[in-house]
């Protein structure tokens, strides 16, 4: 993009000064962009058509994606295939076994749905539809009357599928790998203060204002010639950051923030040039060392007879040794070698990672990253397919991962009590909302409800 952008510049500057100069750079749409303005995307009043469905019709469509059949199924409870009762006055499924009832959620992610699933199938559909991703807040507002949580809870689960289903399998081909960071920004400090109380109010103030930046600036370039206490002191001070469990960036040496996250990316390339890659698989890492990434890559990389494509990060050297082939670019130079190495496809992602954290959900905790990253990779893997399929596709992986791990209970405040961080889970508590009471222990005040 900005190599088109660079020529243009230079053509222009070198035309006759009686043309008038041109302003803007004409490019033509991404393959991705021509997709969604085609016929190809749309599946005309498919809406409309959702809301005309009745609830059978809807539970038929749900059958089909769950067990591939609306008459003939295994029962969740025990597991026996046959055709089971339809009990129309409980709009259940009776097992001819174990007679116990059972519906198309049971035992699924969306099992404790009180919704009909009309209502999920529609969410589901508008949620699948933003290209980097939709707010709860915004999905409650189109649906009309749900509550937050009911919105929430829905898209969170939904978002498990994908951690649990589509965040599985192995990869082979050329895989391009890239870590980015991600989270680690002090947003907190900001947030809810408005820019204007933030101004001076005073001379005084202002005169306040003025100086720090000024010393903060200084500070900055007397940093070159620490004295020797002050460089000792430094040292302290990321010393103990390390102790309470901050890593060191193997590129830089710097000390990462301890809220900091690594999304590690690993993009299978289409074999047709143009088609982009539609096999993503995404970690979270502390940094991106070569641990964290040798351990992604042995759980999503058919190793041996894959190409590796990176940048020239320290962490991929070994890695590189055990594939085939292994392409280097150095974004220093250029964003593709002389050889055609690049990992353009990985950067996309990232891309998409970064507008959906900085633009759409804001102040992405560290503790649910990897379930945004899934979501991500997601909307990257299908960015060309029409709605109908993405909603089948986050609806498949809703009803075929077994119960939810991370969302039963969740308005009730029980939360996951861990963070999925490779090369292994990081225990973190509640970070919002009252703590659990338990029973038998002091009461505050509040009388029980
Ligand atoms: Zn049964």
């Amino acid at each position: 993009m900005s190599g088109e952008a660079g020529t243009a510049t230079l053509n222009a500057a070198a035309l006759p000064a009686s043309r008038p100069r041109r302003t803007s750079v004409h490019r033509p749409p991404s393959a991705g962009a021509r997709y969604r303005a085609s016929k190809r995307s749309i599946e005309e009043n498919y809406l409309a058509t959702v809301y005309r469905w009745d609830e059978d019709r809807v539970r038929r469509e749900f059958a089909r994606l769950r067990w591939g059949s609306h008459t003939e199924m295994p029962c969740p409870h025990c597991g026996t295939i046959d055709e089971h009762t339809w009990t129309a006055a409980r709009e259940d499924w009776r097992c001819v076994f174990c007679r116990k009832y059972f519906d198309v959620t049971t035992n699924t992610l969306l099992d404790s749905c009180k919704r009909s699933l009309q209502s999920v199938y529609v969410q589901t559909l508008l949620w699948s539809c933003g290209s980097a991703g939709i707010p709860a807040l915004t999905l409650r507002e189109m649906v009309g009357t749900v509550s937050y949580n009911t919105a929430f809870s829905l898209t969170a689960r939904l978002r498990e599928g994908l951690v649990r289903g589509q965040n599985t399998g192995l990869i082979a081909g050329v895989v391009e790998i890239d870590g980015a960071h991600a989270s680690g920004h002090d947003a907190a400090g900001k947030r809810g203060r408005p820019l204007r109380q933030q101004q001076p109010k005073t001379v005084e103030e202002a005169d306040a204002k003025a100086k720090a930046i000024v010393d903060a600036f200084n500070a900055k370039q007397a940093k070159r010639n620490l004295s020797a206490e002050q460089k000792k002191a430094a040292k302290t001070e990321q010393v103990e950051l390390r102790d309470q469990g901050a890593v060191r960036d193997p590129n830089t040496g710097q000390v990462l923030p301890l809220n900091r996250r690594m999304v590690i990316t690993l993009r299978r390339r289409s074999g047709n040039p143009g088609d982009g890659s539609v096999w993503t698989k995404v970690g979270v890492g502390m940094a991106e060392t070569p641990e964290v990434v040798e351990h992604l890559a042995t759980r999503h990389v058919l190793i041996p007879e894959s190409v590796l494509a990176t940048d020239e990060g320290v962490a991929f050297k070994k890695l590189g040794k055990q594939f085939r082939l292994h392409q280097t670019v150095n974004h220093g130079e250029t964003l593709v070698g002389p050889d055609g190495e690049h990992n353009n496809l990985a950067e996309s992602f990232t891309a998409r990672q970064d507008r959906a954290e900085a633009g759409i959900y804001l102040n992405v905790e560290p503790k649910y990253l990897m379930d945004y990253a899934c979501e991500t990779a997601f909307r990257e893997d299908h960015r060309r397919v029409p709605a109908p399929v993405r909603t089948a596709k986050l609806l498949f992986w809703a009803l075929n991962v077994g119960r939810s791990h991370y969302w039963r209970g969740y308005t009730h405040g029980k939360n996951r009590k861990h963070e999925l961080l490779v090369p292994e889970q990081l225990p973190v508590g509640s970070s919002s909302g009252p703590a659990p009471r338990e029973p038998g222990s002091e009461m505050d005040g509040r009388p029980p409800r």
